[in-house]
């Protein structure tokens, strides 16, 4: 996606401080921290958001996002960890314009750390 920010983060055209990086996500620092600790964690494939990503025991399914999904969330305890997050953290996903999303490119929010803020 040519004009979406965070794939021009994927591909280099715009610079981001990245903390962790494979071949199936991203994880950068937000530019404009809510929390002493604030990441954002993007697939480096271009979904707008979590109302795009399918639920299907059919992996041919060609919006099925199982198994990429699962991974995201279960590597964000280790990245978290490795932020010194080890007494806890906060995962927030926004959705769609009415759910505060403002970057189309999914991405999960971590934040931590000392004043995390109430909710
Ligand atoms: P949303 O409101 O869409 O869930 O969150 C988008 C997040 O992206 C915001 O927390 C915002 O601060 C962050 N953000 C927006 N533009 C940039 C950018 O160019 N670089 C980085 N690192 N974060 C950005
Ligand atoms: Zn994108």
């Amino acid at each position: 996606m040519s004009d979406c920010l965070f794939c021009k983060i994927i591909a280099g055209d715009i610079p981001a401080d990245i903390v962790y990086q494979d071949d199936k996500i991203l994880v950068f620092k937000d530019i404009a921290p809510k929390a002493e600790i604030h990441l954002l964690m993007i697939p480096k494939v271009h979904i707008e958001s979590l109302a795009e990503m399918g639920l299907s025991q059919n992996s041919s399914q060609e919006n099925a996002h199982n198994e990429l999904i699962a991974y995201m969330m279960l590597k964000l305890p280790e990245l978290a960890e490795a932020q010194g997050l080890s007494s806890g953290f906060r995962t927030i996903i926004n959705t769609g314009k009415e759910g505060g999303q403002v970057v189309f490119h999914l991405h999960i929010h971590l934040l931590g750390g000392s004043n995390l803020p109430g909710f």
